[in-house]
Parts: structure tokens; sequence; C-alpha cells
């Protein structure tokens, strides 16, 4: 994928805020920390357009990230701070849902997830929630080049079984160190645009 441009445009707590026009969106979802930053700015090379360990506490928005001109990434807030307030959470729960129910451009949601631990619960609740709505989820495993190689297809089974993967769902082992895994991302990112 040539990257010719990429620009933040917005960033949105409202659906007044989302970007104008039909061009097809693809969230990114995941616990903070887990390496969503990392995996957006590895697809585009970037070093730093999204901001890479976002702190808790600050203003939780959706960014939504043009590419190309051509659609949009757009980076839900990370979820499972231990720190963040009852009512924190529950003004996250109603921006994404929001977001992830009435948004027609929505074409898929990646999930990103730890490849050295099984999905924690909030994984699994937020994997069952975009099932709910029959949302296509792409599932990716991110930080595979912290685990030997012998062991990655052990860690993939305990994770697909864990939440249940939907067989029309994709998976993808990813590493934003080495960049392996990106052009089988590439591809099912745009599949899921076409
Ligand atoms: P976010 O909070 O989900 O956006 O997570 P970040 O992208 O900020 O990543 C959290 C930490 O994990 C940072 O220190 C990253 O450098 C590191 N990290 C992210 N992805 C990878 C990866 O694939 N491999 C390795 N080794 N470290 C990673």
């Amino acid at each position: 994928m040539n990257i010719k441009k990429a620009e933040i445009v917005i960033s949105a707590v409202k659906p007044q805020q989302y970007p104008k026009g039909n061009l097809p969106e693809i969230a990114l979802a995941g616990r903070s920390n887990v390496g969503k930053s990392s995996f957006i700015n590895k697809m585009i090379h970037r070093k730093n357009l999204a901001r890479t360990s976002s702190k808790p506490g600050k203003t939780q928005t959706l960014n939504f990230y043009l590419i190309n001109e051509k659609f949009y990434f757009v980076d839900v807030p990370g979820y499972g701070y231990a720190k963040v307030s009852k009512k924190e959470r529950e003004a996250w729960g109603k921006m994404i849902e929001t977001y992830l129910t009435t948004r027609k451009q929505l074409k898929a949601v990646v999930l990103l997830v730890d490849v050295r631990h099984p999905p924690t619960k909030d994984d699994i609740m937020m994997y069952e929630f975009l099932k709910y709505y029959k949302m296509p989820t792409i599932v990716v495993a991110t930080k595979a080049d912290k685990i030997p190689k012998g062991k990655w297809s052990k860690h993939v089974k305990i994770i697909k079984e864990a939440l249940h993967l939907h067989p029309n769902d994709e998976f993808i082992l990813f590493s934003a160190e080495t960049g392996y895994g990106k052009e089988e991302a590439w591809n099912v990112l745009l599949k899921a645009m076409s």
C-alpha cells in the first residue's frame, strides 16, 4: 500500500462532529497499551501520527485519520484502564456504541489483542459486543516479535478459542516492530472496504 497522504481530520465526541461524505471507515479498538497507535503508524509508515501510549484521564475522542483521501482509520480510545471512573467509562461506552451502531460508512472493526496473553475480560466483552451488532471484525494479535515463532500457533489457538472467533472474521498475527503481517493486514482491510 503506497501511503501518499495521512492526516488527522477531527477528534470527535458527538455524531455531528464525524466527517461528512461517504468515504469508508475502519475503526480500531483495543485495550490501552495493546499497540493500537503502533499498528496504525506501522500500517501508514508514519512514526508518530497516531499518538502512542496515550494517557488515561485525557479527553476520550474518536480520532479520524484520512488516508490517501480515500478512507478513514478511526482510532477508538483504549479500554481497560482500572483508574478510569465509572462516569468516564459510561461516557466512553455511549460514545463507542453510538458510533459503532449508527455509522453507515463503517466497514469493519479491527480489534487488537496482545498475542502474549489470553484475551482479557474486556477484550472478550468488546468482541461479543461487535458480534451482537453483526460488525465484521478483524482480530489483530500484535507484538508477535515478543514471543518465539515456535510458540505462535499455541498462542493463536488460545486467543481464537477464548474469543469464540466467528468463522467469517479474519485473524492476523502482527508486529509493529518487524512489520510482520502488514501486507496481510492491508489485503484484509482493502477487502473489507471493497
Ligand atoms: P496503544 O495504547 O494501544 O496505542 O499502544 P502503543 O501503540 O502506544 O504501544 C504500547 C507499547 O507497546 C509501546 O511501548 C510500544 O512501543 C509497544 N509496542 C506496540 N506494538 C508493538 C509490537 O508489535 N512489538 C513490540 N515489541 N512492542 C510494541
